[in-house]
């Protein structure tokens, strides 16, 4: 038996409805597929992003409500007072594994070699689905094959493991607010496109990431893609803004970055170089220890050695005759030392850094 869920004691802005039998609420406005999802009930969706409009792409997301005729898209209904909604009728389930298997269908893709394997969205729905290769016999695969697009230094594209769910494409005009990609063609020919189907560098592309972080599949992956074991949650030194990240670190090596979501300033977005400029953090070209030239080389030094040089060449200069320049890959505790040497030491108010946004 079904129960109505009662509204008395909701204030304005709260509904309340009834998914597989329990009583949920959610706030007005809501889809079904949110106030599911808040309640703890899986829905399984590959188009779906908090951050994106609503696409209803998928088809995975249907469920059946009472009083409505046909499956409906829960991530494009808006959730009602009173509505009582199924999740997991054999009528749903029947629809998703015929609309599964006929994304699979025109999939193509090796999971062993697949950089997504275990992150991948399809693989985790699929397998929620229980979908198997039994269930592929009576369906043609797909058989073209498209070009790898590797134009872009610090991401490629695969359409070939593309499903069509048009997180890129939300993404690229609803939070990079850039427009460089869309849905284009038709039928079996439809595919993610640049402008004239160009290369994605020859696009407006700005390599923010913002579309390879929410591709559900293998279909956008970073070059540098290798499954870090902890994260460390930090600010990103490169500018002013100061967007808030995770590094993900495997042994001693940041090898990932993700912008973090709860952080007020960024709500998770970053930029070309806060997403994909760690590499300089392990490039052994980094300095270890002082150099002091001699000779026209280069030569380590101790730190007495070289801080004892600079210093008596510093007394050479006083107020404006010096400037300091400081670093955004310096700590903020560092760059505070250098703008108040530069004041106190030196005389000036000539400081500058590369971050002042
Ligand atoms: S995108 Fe997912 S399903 Fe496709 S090959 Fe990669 S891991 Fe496998
Ligand atoms: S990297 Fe950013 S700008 Fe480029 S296609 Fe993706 S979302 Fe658009
Ligand atoms: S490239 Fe990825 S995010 Fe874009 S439509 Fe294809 S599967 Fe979806």
């Amino acid at each position: 038996m079904v129960l109505k869920a009662p509204t008395a004691v909701l204030d304005k802005e709260t509904i309340a409805l009834t998914i597989d039998g329990s009583r949920v609420e959610a706030p007005k406005g809501a889809t079904v597929l949110q106030a599911a999802l808040d309640a703890g009930i899986y829905i399984p969706t590959l188009c779906y992003d908090p951050d994106l409009t609503p696409y209803g792409g998928c088809r995975l997301c249907v469920v059946e409500i009472d009083g409505m005729r046909g499956l409906v898209s829960s991530c494009t209904t808006p959730a009602a007072d009173g509505m009582v909604v199924h999740t997991e009728t054999p009528r749903v389930s029947q629809s998703r594994r015929i609309t599964m298997e006929l994304i699979i269908a025109n999939h193509h893709g090796d999971c062993l070699t697949c950089a997504k394997n275990q992150r991948c969205d399809l693989q985790k729905v699929a397998r929620y689905l229980g979908i198997e290769e039994e269930h592929f016999g009576r369906l043609r695969r797909g058989t073209q094959l498209l070009p790898l697009d590797e134009s872009n230094p610090f991401f490629t594209r695969d359409l070939n493991k593309c499903i069509l769910c048009a997180k890129c494409t939300r993404a690229c005009h609803e939070v990079a607010a850039v427009g460089a990609i869309d849905l284009a063609f038709r039928g079996y020919s439809a595919k993610v496109c640049t402008a004239g189907d160009k290369p994605i560098v020859e696009s407006t592309c700005e390599s923010c990431g913002e579309c390879v972080v929410r591709c559900p599949t293998g279909a956008l992956v970073p070059r540098q893609s290798r499954q870090a074991t902890r994260q460390v949650k930090t600010i990103c030194s490169y500018c002013g803004t100061g967007c808030s990240l995770f590094l993900g670190v495997r042994g001693n090596e940041v090898v990932e970055v993700q912008g973090d979501r709860e952080s007020p300033v960024n709500r998770g977005s970053l930029c070309v170089k806060g997403r994909f400029g760690f590499g300089f953090i392990n490039s052994s070209d980094r300095l270890t220890a002082p150099l002091i030239k001699k000779d026209g080389q280069f030569v380590k030094a101790s730190w007495d050695e070289a801080l004892d040089l600079v210093a008596s060449k510093l007394s050479n200069y006083k107020g404006d005759q010096f400037a300091a320049v400081s670093s955004a890959k310096a700590t903020n505790e560092e760059n505070y030392v250098v703008q108040k040497f530069a004041r106190a030491v030196m005389g000036t108010n000539n400081v500058d850094h590369c971050a002042r946004l």
